[in-house]
């Protein structure tokens, strides 16, 4: 955990670099972006900032950033896909801090080609390719460049992928760069079938455990989470997060102090129905989109059991994505409006017991020696308003 720990935070600090900032900044067609953006906001209920971020994420995926399965033959100009193990990184490849090195045999002139595996985003605003971490890694200093607030998020489970700060809705939001996703938290547990542990959340304002943002199966996931105790876990990332507070201004400091307390607030809210399998424009979450289908379907990412092989082996990577869009499809839109409304009635219901307890943390916080502990008194608050529920349930 300590090594993560290390690893994550050195790579949010690498997105702090002022010349790391201009490189990135010289790459995004602002003005393009920007043109996108009005008709977006224009058009659909996301105000100009979060629909500029939309834009980049939508370009990143598709003109800026590819996708690597193996190597890039530059004699060939084709990608090398036959595997031929690792390597150890030349001085040249370590210095754009690449630990280590894929190798593939170029089919077409039997070369060997090598895949360094960067983690200098500097490096990456010129490979642009990679995997899901070279993705969250140079889209994360991107939008930094950009001037939001962003975190890298590592799941241990092997995936990384982005937040940023939304000022227009005055949270995080979930960002998928690699599979061109926006504020679909659920994507992983429910779209992809991944059984989540932890989820860590790195930015220059510090690390905060998002994991509850991305699962509605809190009790499975916890009981998966056996690296350290909860409580060590909160202290490294409450000490963590407190050195890095530091280098910041006071008002800056206290700022996030208050925003990350309404975050874990927000966070032990209840999850959403088991039945809420939709995202919210109705459509089932899919499995992952990214990589190829044998290298998703050996990592058991291609989606629910019903979308694995739906069409048959032949069309692969299309027969996963459409088998699932049609069954859920189909199955969303069958539903009779009765359950749709009891659907309704849940949301909102979550939606005041979400506001019932920020209200009670605010309260709650206005003491100092509570301020000390957010954890503790998120924790309280929940369990005093579980009690008040449950009171005016025996009144009524
Ligand atoms: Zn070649």
């Amino acid at each position: 955990m300590e090594g993560r720990l290390a690893a994550g935070r050195e790579t949010a600090a690498r997105h702090e670099g002022l010349r790391a900032q201009e490189a990135a900044l010289a790459e995004v067609p602002l003005e393009g972006l920007a043109a996108g953006a009005q008709r977006r906001s224009e058009e659909g209920p996301l105000g100009y900032s979060d629909a500029l971020v939309r834009e980049l994420l939508a370009w990143f995926k598709r003109d800026f950033f590819t996708w690597a399965d193996g190597a890039w033959c530059a004699d060939c100009g084709l990608e090398a896909k036959a595997p031929l193990g690792g390597r150890a990184p030349s001085a040249e490849e370590r210095r754009h801090l690449a630990a280590r090195v894929e190798a593939f045999r170029c089919e077409a002139c039997g070369r060997e080609c090598r895949f360094p595996r960067y983690n200098c985003p500097i490096q990456l605003l010129r490979t642009r390719r990679g995997r899901c971490g070279e993705f969250a890694n140079c889209f994360c200093l991107i939008l930094r460049a950009l001037g939001h607030e962003a975190r890298w998020c590592l799941d241990f489970t092997d995936h990384v992928w982005c937040e940023f700060w939304s000022g227009d809705q005055g949270r995080w939001v979930h960002l998928d760069p690699c599979e061109d996703c926006w504020d679909e938290p659920h994507l992983y547990e429910k779209g992809w079938g991944k059984k989540l542990t932890y989820v860590l959340g790195f930015s220059r304002l510090g690390v905060q455990d998002v994991t509850r943002r991305y699962t509605e199966r809190w009790g499975e996931v916890q009981g998966r989470r056996a690296l350290c105790s909860e409580a060590a876990l909160a202290e490294a990332l409450r000490a963590s997060t407190a050195a890095i507070r530091r280098t910041h201004e006071p008002a800056t400091a206290a700022l996030w102090d208050g925003r990350d307390a309404e975050e874990r607030a927000a966070l032990l809210a209840p999850p959403p129905s088991p039945q809420a399998t939709a995202t919210a424009s109705g459509e089932p979450l899919p499995g992952r989109q990214s990589g190829s289908v044998e290298w998703r379907a050996a990592r058991k990412e291609l989606g629910g059991e019903k979308r694995e092989g739906a069409d048959g082996g032949k069309q692969g990577g299309e027969g996963a994505r459409e088998g699932g869009g049609e069954g859920g499809g189909a199955g969303a839109s069958a539903k009779p409006p009765g359950e749709m409304s009891q659907h309704q009635r849940l949301q909102d219901t979550q939606e005041a017991f979400k506001r019932l307890l920020q209200d009670e943390f605010k309260r709650l916080t206005v003491d100092p020696e509570m301020q000390k502990d957010p954890n503790k008194a998120a924790a309280l608050a929940l369990q005093n308003v579980q009690r008040k529920i449950q009171k005016e349930k025996k009144d009524f």
